[in-house]
């Protein structure tokens, strides 16, 4: 019987030249994600779905792990098309471990025996006809780290791009220099989770802080549309002084990047914490204010955090988008991205006008142009 490692072995193209590199010893150097793991012939990289075999570094190719519609507020995206249906797909695998992980299911699919996502045959043509007949704006690629399975999702977005549709990744922002340019020629938007202003927390979920820290630096000069996330986890990040800190670096980059900071659930192997609460939130989101930051929002507890899920003008505090979770309940942006009432432009991508709502949850596209093995 054929193992999910056995499967995906035979679902991959040769890796972009650009993130390859002979080293000594007949090794590869990969640049796809900040590990830049030395990778001999006949292993893999930290990853586990990179690998090298007959001196090619092969990479995953023409499957994804899930396809799901959300609206953009959950990536979250909240200052790029509003009320956007955002057409998200994952592969499997992923460069970190963290034992918290919301989509453990594809994220952790190599690692875990309990973690059983069967892919599923795609090709970038027919994700992008889907997407285009559920009416969305943007593809995202997402649910597993992105950067380690970049050259699909750049094959994706550029049909993507060729039908009229914006491209995304929610990712964990563990980047190389030579990854961001390769990616940037087809990227609208970009989330990153920042899980902490700790280098000791990041080593602890398999990673380091110093390549996350540079993606963010790196995205905000290159024009990508930027937007950061933080889960907060009573006990592992919630500290006053790391939030200081934290919050301080990103209105170091820029005060007009927003900061979402979102509450843990229990959840997968991390049960210890307790959840976080509103208050733990409204707090972060005071010192992420005080730090500098203009778009502040607190997620996850709809409804439960007063002022926190709207967007308000940073000039003149004017509601300018009001929500509930995902939904959209009023939103009045000028059609040139302004503020109606003191025209301070907001920054973010915006279209002319409100579009409407497809949907404020997720929903499954359906499987009719797609396939299991
Ligand atoms: S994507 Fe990252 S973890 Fe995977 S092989 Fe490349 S450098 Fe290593």
């Amino acid at each position: 019987m054929s193992t999910l490692a056995d499967l995906l072995e035979a679902r991959t193209a040769e890796a972009e030249p650009t993130l390859v590199e002979p080293i000594e010893r007949g090794r590869i150097r990969c640049y796809a994600c900040g590990h830049e793991c030395p990778i001999p012939e006949g292993a893999a990289g930290v990853c586990k779905v990179r690998f090298v075999r007959e001196g090619r570094l092969h990479v995953p190719w023409g499957y994804v792990g899930g396809v799901q519609c959300d609206p953009i507020e959950k990536k979250p995206f909240f200052h790029a098309h509003p009320g956007a249906l955002a057409y998200s797909f994952g592969m499997l695998g992923c460069d970190l471990h963290c034992s918290y992980c919301q989509n453990w299911v594809t994220s952790q699919a190599l690692r875990d025996p309990q973690a059983i996502s069967p892919p599923l045959t795609a090709s970038p043509a027919a994700l992008v006809a889907d997407a285009k007949r559920l009416d969305a704006r943007v593809v995202v690629s997402t649910y597993n780290e992105p950067l380690i399975t970049s050259e699909w999702a750049v094959a994706i977005f550029k049909e993507a791009r060729r039908a009229g549709l914006m491209t995304g990744f929610v990712s964990n922002g563990n980047g190389t220099e030579r990854v961001l340019h390769f990616i940037r020629p087809h990227i609208d938007l970009y989330k990153v989770d920042l899980k902490s202003f700790d280098d000791k927390h990041y080593r602890q979920l398999g990673g380091r802080i110093e390549p996350i820290l540079f993606t963010i630096r790196r995205l905000y000069e290159l024009g990508v549309w930027l937007e950061i996330v933080t889960l907060l986890i009573p006990g592992f990040n919630n500290g006053i002084d790391e939030l200081k800190r934290l919050t301080a670096f990103i209105a170091s980059v820029s005060p007009d990047i927003p900061w979402h900071v979102t509450a843990f659930h229990k959840d997968y192997r991390m049960s210890d914490p307790e959840n976080t609460t509103p208050e733990m939130l409204m707090e972060a989101a005071e010192i992420a204010k005080q730090a500098g930051l203009r778009y502040v929002y607190a997620g996850n507890i709809p409804g439960g955090v007063g002022d926190l899920e709207n967007t308000r003008c940073h000039q003149c505090s004017t509601l300018l988008i009001e929500r509930y979770g995902y939904l959209i309940r009023s939103y009045t942006i000028a059609p040139d991205g302004t503020c109606p009432a003191c025209a301070t432009p907001i920054p973010g991508r915006w279209g002319t006008q409100f579009d409407g709502q497809i949907a404020s949850s997720p929903f499954l596209p359906g499987t009719r142009r797609l396939r299991t093995f």
